[in-house]
C-alpha cells in the first residue's frame, strides 16, 4: 500500500486523492486550517508546515510527499527531501516562489519574457520605471496568486501609490512591463522521474478580476507557436529536474509568446483534463511521482472549464447537458474563494459551442462564457502563413 503526502489540502489534493484512488493510493494531507476540504475524504495531518515534529510525523505516515500549495516553506521543503522522497524537487519549488528567480531562469535559457527589473527600494522603483517604461505592474516577488500583490503603474504620479500599496519596502519586488496580450494560454506538462516529458494540448484562458473564470482546450493555436510554447516547457522542466505536473503561463503578443510564470503542481488551468483528456493532470501528476508510466495527455474533443468563484451557481443547467460535468469542492461560500468549476467536453468545436450556451443561459452566466464562445466561434484560420 503507498501513501502520497500533499503538503496543503485544499482542491487540488482533494482532485488528487480522487484519481489516485483507482490506483489504489492512499493519502494523507497536511494543513493547518481546520475545513481543508480535501480532507473531506482524506486523513489530515492538522499542523503548521514549520512545525518540524509535525513534518516528522508526517515523513513517517507517507512513501513519498508533493505539493497542492507552492507556498509551503522551501526549507520545510527541504527537510522532508531529506528524509523521503519529495517531487517536484524543493530547488524547483524555491525557483517558482519567487518571481524574480523564475523570470531570470527563462531568460537565461533563452525564453522570452517582458521587461523585468528588481525593486527593493523606492529609487530602485524610480530607475525600474526609467528602464522598464510604462505602463507597468509591480508586484511582490513572492506568495501572490490570483492577481494578489500587484499594482498596475500607467503613469509616473501612481509610482507613491504603487509603493505604498506594496509594503513600503518591507517586501521584496519586481517591476514587470506591462505586456498588451491579445490572449494568455497556458502549457500544462509533465516530466516523470526519468525525464520523459509530455505535455497536454495547449489551453487558452480567461480571467476576471485576476482570478481564472474560463479555459479552452484544445486552444487554437499556430504550429510554429505550439512548437514553441512546448520547447519553453521542456526546457524549463529539464533545467529544474522538475518531476510532476506544472502549468507555464503564457501570453500572446503580436504573434510570439512571452513567459509570464510557472505553477509548480497541478493547475486550475488543467482541469479541463479530468474529463477532456486521456489521461488527467491529477493522474499523471501521482504517476510521475511515483515513478509509473506517464498516459496519454492526448485530448478527447473539445473541452471549456468555467470556474465557481465565490459561491455556486445551480448545478442543474450542466447536469442537464450531455457534455457537462460538476466538480463541487465541498467549500463554504466566501468572497474570491474557488468553490468549484464546470467542465464541457464535446465531440467537436460546434458542439461545444452550443452546449456552453444553453448551460451559460441557464446559469444566467453568458459574460464568463463569452470569450471562449467568440473563439470557438470564430472562422478566422490560425494556421501558419506558408
Ligand atoms: P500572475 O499572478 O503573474 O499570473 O498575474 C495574474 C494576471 O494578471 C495574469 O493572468 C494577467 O492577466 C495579468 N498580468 C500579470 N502580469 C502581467 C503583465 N506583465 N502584463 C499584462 N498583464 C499581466
Amino acid at each position: 500500500m503507498t501513501t502520497v503526502g500533499i503538503l496543503g489540502g485544499g482542491q487540488l489534493a482533494r482532485m488528487l486523492a480522487l484519481a489516485g484512488a483507482p490506483l489504489g493510493l492512499r493519502f494523507l494531507v497536511m494543513d493547518s486550517v481546520a475545513d481543508a476540504c480535501a480532507a473531506q475524504f482524506v486523513p489530515q495531518l492538522r499542523a503548521d508546515y514549520r512545525d518540524q515534529a509535525a513534518l516528522a510525523e508526517f515523513a513517517s505516515r507517507v512513501d513519498v510527499a508533493t505539493f497542492d500549495f507552492e507556498n509551503v516553506p522551501a526549507s520545510s521543503a527541504q527537510w522532508l527531501a531529506e528524509r523521503i522522497p519529495v517531487f517536484p524537487v524543493p530547488s524547483a519549488l524555491a525557483i517558482a516562489q519567487d518571481r524574480l528567480a523564475e523570470k531570470t531562469l527563462f531568460r537565461d535559457l533563452g525564453i522570452a519574457v517582458a521587461a523585468y527589473a528588481q525593486v527593493d527600494s523606492r529609487a530602485a522603483l524610480e530607475q525600474a520605471v526609467a528602464s522598464v517604461g510604462l505602463p507597468a505592474i509591480l508586484k511582490t516577488r513572492r506568495l501572490g496568486y490570483d492577481g494578489k500583490g500587484q499594482f498596475r503603474l500607467r503613469q509616473r504620479s501612481d509610482i507613491d501609490a504603487a509603493w505604498q500599496a506594496l509594503g513600503a519596502g518591507a517586501v521584496a519586488l519586481i517591476l514587470e512591463a506591462w505586456v498588451p496580450f491579445e490572449r494568455e494560454l497556458s502549457v500544462l506538462a509533465v516530466r516523470a522521474r526519468d525525464g520523459e516529458f509530455r505535455a497536454w494540448p495547449i489551453t487558452e484562458n480567461w480571467h476576471s478580476d485576476g482570478i481564472l473564470a474560463a479555459s479552452l482546450a484544445p486552444a487554437r493555436i499556430t504550429d510554429s507557436l505550439q512548437r514553441s510554447a512546448l520547447d519553453s516547457a521542456q526546457r524549463i522542466a529539464n533545467a529544474l529536474d522538475y518531476v510532476g505536473v506544472f502549468a507555464l503561463e503564457l501570453f500572446e503578443c503580436d504573434g510570439a509568446l512571452l513567459a509570464n510564470e510557472i505553477a509548480p503542481r497541478v493547475h486550475n488551468s488543467g482541469h479541463w483534463t479530468i474529463e477532456g483528456a486521456r489521461t488527467s493532470q491529477f493522474e499523471n501528476h501521482l504517476r510521475a511521482v511515483l515513478g509509473l508510466p506517464l498516459g496519454s495527455t492526448a485530448a478527447i474533443g473539445h473541452s471549456c472549464m468555467l470556474n465557481w468563484v465565490g459561491d455556486l451557481p445551480d448545478p442543474r443547467p450542466v447536469l442537464s447537458s450531455p457534455y457537462g460535468h460538476w466538480h463541487d469542492y465541498g467549500k463554504s461560500a466566501r468572497e474570491g474563494r474557488k468553490v468549484g468549476h464546470a467542465t464541457l467536453t464535446a465531440p467537436d468545436r460546434e458542439q461545444l459551442a452550443d452546449a456552453l450556451c444553453v448551460v451559460a443561459e441557464g446559469l444566467q452566466r453568458t459574460a464568463q462564457v463569452a470569450g471562449p464562445l467568440a473563439r470557438l466561434r470564430d472562422a478566422a484560420p490560425m494556421w501558419d502563413a506558408p
